[in-house]
């Protein structure tokens, strides 16, 4: 072809239109000329490019806006929001945020925390919230959900309480029943509130003394209450209370594991029948709260027949309050009921 564009037969440019003798165009690539058909396509590509350009500015500019507005609505209202996945850190958060903070519990009303599923309205609340305070492990669907969660501030609670082993080849998740690892955990949360809001310091400063004066409080009627006692052990029906038994010097016996869904084989019924016996046992703990209103198990109910045991409440702290009880007092108050429910089953003048 005799082409009247100089740059494309010398190739000097890489795309570009030529003309030839008869005036019917050419379309080169290089030195390359191009069909329709190729031309065709590289205009396909070229929208498609031009298309993927301006989705990905669509999704920068439309779909990112509005988490960013969301954050900062909530911050508008001068409360933060923070989301727990159990209990006793709403307990915390509130303690220490009061008016400034609005806390939501994931595992609200008769929800089983060990076995929460996140609804669609919880995942978005993840995604807005300012901060989320979680047990990595002890929820698998909100570690997933904090996984996708793009809230800035995540303080996952076994970075500063490392867990330990609960004998059944998982992790024991029950921290919280501990006054003392409570009040470790409660000194991290008033800086992370203190980071998100440092007009409040001085609030949270206060609030965190107050949390802290009640926490060594309860440690020390724990470890005083429980000093001498007629026995060490104790039997429950689910495994929370390691944290709690080994502060204060105490056994837990559990017809269940760290997670209250497993059955105890008949192996492990055998091993709790010859402890109850050798122990002097009078008592078995069932978990109950005010908020879940739970019942024994069948396993914990035969037990106690067979054995001739007090079967008696004992509240790991999962569950929400009900309105009956003041929430910002449950914690303290739940955690000397427990201690009277250990010293009388366990004969501590
Ligand atoms: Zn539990």
């Amino acid at each position: 072809m005799d082409v009247q564009s100089t740059d494309c037969v010398s190739g000097r440019r890489f795309l570009c239109i030529g003309l030839d003798r008869y005036s019917r165009v050419s379309i080169f690539l290089g030195s390359m000329e191009l069909t329709k058909i190729d031309v065709l396509m590289i205009m396909i590509l070229m929208k498609k490019s031009l298309l993927s350009v301006v989705s990905l500015c669509c999704l920068v500019l439309v779909g990112c806006s509005p988490v960013s507005g969301e954050i900062g609505t909530a911050n508008e209202t001068g409360t933060i929001n923070v989301v727990v996945g159990v209990y006793p850190y709403a307990y915390m958060v509130e303690t220490l945020g009061g008016d400034r903070v609005s806390v939501t519990n994931l595992a609200e009303g008769s929800v089983e925390p060990h076995d929460l599923e996140l609804t669609a309205r919880q995942v978005r609340t993840l995604t807005t919230s300012d901060l989320i305070i979680y047990q990595r492990g002890f929820q698998p669907a909100l570690d997933a959900g904090v996984e996708q969660s793009q809230t800035p501030r995540i303080f996952d609670v076994t970075t500063v309480v490392p867990l330990e082993n609960s004998g059944e080849g998982t992790l024991d998740q029950h921290i919280w029943l501990d006054p003392v690892l409570m009040a470790t955990i409660a000194e991290d949360v008033a800086s992370l509130l203190i980071e998100i809001d440092p007009a409040g310091e001085e609030h949270y400063r206060a609030n965190l003394e107050g949390l802290i004066t009640t926490l060594n409080r309860l440690d020390e009627d724990y470890t005083q209450g429980l000093a001498t006692c007629e026995r060490r052990e104790f039997l429950v029906e689910h495994a929370a209370f390691g944290y709690l038994a080994q502060r204060y010097n105490l056994t837990q016996i559990s017809v269940k594991g760290v997670n209250p869904d497993v059955e105890p084989s008949p192996g492990h019924l055998a091993q709790i029948y010859e402890e109850v016996e050798l122990r002097g046992l009078t008592t078995i703990f069932y978990d109950n709260s005010s908020g879940a209103e739970l019942t024994p198990s069948g396993s914990t109910q035969s037990i106690a027949d067979d054995l001739q045991l007090r079967i008696w409440p004992i509240d790991p702290l999962e569950q929400a309050p009900t309105q009956q009880v003041d929430h910002h007092n449950k914690y303290p108050d739940v955690m000397d009921m427990n201690l009277w429910s250990l010293r009388s089953a366990n004969g501590c003048p």
